[in-house]
């Protein structure tokens, strides 16, 4: 969908349309086709960049600690996320190690690290060096972040293996829960009004679409 300053285009149909400021959960919709324009939202750019900070230190747990611990008489194995997606490309589910891979780890950090690029410069009301690039590869990016896919294999693979060992839940399933709904909080938002907010002298200049 290519915008115009006050002007947005069908991404659909090309119908243009005059951008007007939204209440609360209103969701603006092409006349023609349908299709949805532009949404209202909560999160305005300051909040936006302060999540994906917290969502950033929140990868980090939740890589860097075990997600759980299995017990079996007296021993302990502390399993962390990279070695269970390492685990599996040796085993049977090889080909699905690589796929399981990107969606729980490599999409999700990549979202917020080039959110996190984009948005602190968008802050010092700047594009960021090859803004329009990272603008693409986020939205190419939206549909493949699965975190919550691989909280459920976590959660599904420990109460089946909880029959035959001991299983407690470490740091990094904490860290992965929180981060769940921290990369949906970020990655969600519409990210076009970033074109107006870092051409036309910040947020304030705009509405709050
Ligand atoms: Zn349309």
């Amino acid at each position: 969908m290519q915008r115009l300053p006050g002007l947005i285009a069908c991404e659909h149909c090309d119908s243009v349309y005059r951008r007007r400021p939204l209440g609360r959960h209103e969701v603006a919709h092409c006349e023609r086709c349908a299709a949805v324009l532009y949404r209202s939202t909560w999160l305005a750019l300051d909040p936006w960049l302060a999540l994906t900070i917290a969502a950033a230190v929140t990868f980090v747990i939740a890589n860097v600690c075990p997600v759980i611990r299995i017990s079996l008489d007296g021993r302990h194995n502390d399993t962390t996320l990279w070695r269970s997606a390492l685990a599996l490309s040796h085993g049977a589910a090889a080909p699905i190690a690589l796929p399981a891979a990107l969606a729980i780890i490599i999409v999700p950090s990549l979202q917020i690290m080039l959110l996190g690029w984009v948005l602190a410069f968008a802050r010092a009301r700047r594009r960021a060096p090859a803004f329009a690039p990272v603008m693409r590869v986020l939205a190419l990016l939206r549909p493949w972040s699965m975190i919550e896919v691989g909280m459920l294999g976590i959660l599904v693979a420990s109460i089946k293996l909880s029959d035959l060992v001991q299983v407690v839940a470490g740091a990094g399933l904490w860290a992965n829960a929180a981060l769940m709904v921290l990369v949906t909080l970020i990655a969600s938002r519409d990210t076009r009004p970033l074109w107006d907010w870092t051409e036309s002298g910040g947020p304030a200049a705009v509405d709050s679409a």
